[in-house]
């Protein structure tokens, strides 16, 4: 899972930025409306946290924009303390959430992880594949209730198969959701990942579906 920050305010990106990879997502960081808008158009996030007061392209204009090119990325609009026609504003244009600054960073990261659930048509931040659980608000993920130790990139490949374990996703597609924009990527080390991670879990659930790329499987009974 990947998350745009777009803030210009350092400090406050930083923490946001510390918050969302500590809650185990890809990171990246756009500080004027500019850059922002680039990103959004060239790259795969699974939500942006978008400010709405930037430098050269106001977050509402950029909201907006997006909306209308059919850019459908959940946002969470970040508004200035008691502006409630900001938040009108923002939902109007297109915002899925929004917070009020000052805000805790806990309430920031819940809905972010609301909103990626959501679009992704989860009911709960406890995602099951047979006995493997991937807790979202811990980050935790653990077979038939043994914890299991993950790295931040085995972490992304498995939350983003299980948010959408109900196809089947391409290495193309999981190489674009969890490394930020800054990495080397190489969609052969998704595979390397894939190897791990099944190693880790000792059960099958992940199954390669061949010429098309991976899908979470709940593994028969026996099989494990
Ligand atoms: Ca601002």
């Amino acid at each position: 899972m990947r998350v745009l920050i777009i803030e210009d305010e350092v400090v406050l990106a930083r923490q946001l930025a510390n918050a969302a990879t500590k809650s185990g997502y890809a990171v990246e960081c756009a500080e004027d409306g500019e850059q922002a808008d680039f990103l959004v158009n060239s790259e795969q996030y699974d939500a942006v946290i978008l400010d709405l007061g930037l430098p050269k392209i106001d977050g509402l204009t950029l909201l907006r924009r997006w909306r209308e090119a059919g850019i459908a990325t959940p946002v969470l609009v970040l508004t200035a303390r008691g502006s409630w026609h900001e938040k009108v504003q923002g939902i109007d244009g297109g915002a899925d959430d929004y917070v009020s600054k000052p805000f805790r960073m806990e309430e920031v990261m819940a809905r972010i992880r609301a909103l990626i659930r959501r679009s992704s048509g989860s009911a709960h931040s406890e995602m099951k594949c047979g006995n493997l659980v991937l807790d979202a608000r811990s980050s935790r993920v653990s077979v038939a209730g043994v914890p299991v130790k993950l790295t931040s990139h085995e972490f992304r490949v498995l939350s983003y198969l299980m948010h959408h374990h109900q196809r089947v996703v391409s290495r193309t597609e999981l190489t674009e959701h969890i490394y930020a924009q800054d990495f080397d990527r190489d969609s052969n080390t998704v595979e390397v990942f894939i190897t791990r991670l099944r190693r880790k879990l000792g059960t099958p659930f992940i199954e390669t579906v061949r010429g098309l790329g991976y899908r979470m499987s709940e593994p028969s009974e026996g099989s494990g």
